[in-house]
């Protein structure tokens, strides 16, 4: 959740070499987050970021756009995807670099997600609105920018922009949270399908914030271990969701399973409190995300 960690301030990288700074998560308005492609890799620029990788929930849409701001603006990019994957209701993200952004399995599991996404947030509305509470198709859809990934912020957001909540974390906790009487689920592959595909397709896959969950809903060693086994490449360990014992048991994992391991912001433009660069990744460990990728170049200014 954000905010149970205290944050070390937008430019401090946790680990960072010399003047290399990269983090390799974050979101556009091409899912949930508030900025456009072009204007996160500005304000990567900003903040001093050497690299950065976009990685919106289920979509490349913000490639292309992010793409021409880098190479305008002189930073380089990893283009990823955040893949939400699902299993016996346990919902896992999974980082996804580089891939072929026209590898047909790829696009039609995205697609399928896409699709299951629109009809849950429906669904969601449909539960609120009976309850009285001010929110409706048409102002939650003018929150999502055409073709974009549709999520709970988007809710959120509309709650906002009727002035019914502060911010989104206010209508998290008041509405939207996975516990809510109105969390309802979308199709999502399961995880080790999902790093199967992602390979396929030429793509490094990577665990998002494994210990982000709650009471006993982290991604458990048995699942990381099968996922590693299946083709999984790394290991999220520094992010803002993890604690010290977090961090210290998924790097004692990542070093048994020989996985990478990353650090990144997973930021979200004004919808998190999580900052760009709050967490970095060693280049070494982005060498060897593009020494695995057969899908896609990291974009060079
Ligand atoms: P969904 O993808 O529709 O299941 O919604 C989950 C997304 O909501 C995550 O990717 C987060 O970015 C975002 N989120 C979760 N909790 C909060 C919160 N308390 N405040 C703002 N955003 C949140
Ligand atoms: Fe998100
Ligand atoms: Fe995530
Ligand atoms: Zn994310």
């Amino acid at each position: 959740m954000p905010g149970e960690v205290a944050s070390p301030g937008p430019s401090v990288g946790r680990h960072y070499a010399g003047d290399v700074a990269i983090d390799l998560h974050t979101h556009s308005t091409a899912s949930d987050g508030t900025e456009a492609p072009g204007v996160v890799v500005q304000r990567a620029v900003e903040a001093g970021l050497t690299t950065l990788a976009l990685t919106d929930h289920d979509t490349t849409l913000g490639w292309a756009e992010a793409s021409d701001a880098a190479q305008a603006l002189g930073i380089r990019l990893v283009r990823g995807i955040e893949m939400s994957c699902s299993r016996r209701g346990q919902s896992i993200h999974l980082l996804a670099y580089l891939p072929d952004p026209d590898h047909p399995a790829l696009v039609a599991e995205l697609a399928r997600a896409r699709e299951s996404r629109d009809t849950r947030l429906d669904r969601m509305v449909a539960l609120m609105a009976r309850d009285g509470i001010p929110v409706t198709v048409e102002s939650v859809r003018a929150q999502v920018e055409n073709g974009a990934t549709a999520g709970r912020p988007h809710i959120a957001d509309a709650l906002v922009a009727a002035g019914v909540v502060a911010h989104r974390d206010e209508a998290f906790a008041r509405w939207l949270g996975n516990d809510s009487r109105y969390y309802v689920g979308h199709y999502a592959p399961d995880p080790v399908q999902a790093v199967v595909v992602v390979r396929a397709a030429g793509g490094v896959p990577v665990i998002a914030h494994p210990w982000s969950g709650t009471r006993g809903r982290v991604v458990r060693d048995a699942l990381v271990e099968e996922m590693a086994a299946g083709g999984l490449a790394g290991l999220e360990v520094h992010h803002r969701d993890h604690d010290a014992d977090a961090v210290r048991h998924l790097a004692a994992l990542a070093r048994s399973l020989d996985l990478l391991v990353t650090g990144s912001s997973d930021y979200h433009g004004e919808g998190k409190l999580n900052r760009l660069g709050e967490f970095t990744t060693e280049p070494a460990v982005l060498e060897a995300i593009e020494a695995l990728a057969t899908g896609a170049a990291v974009v060079q200014p």
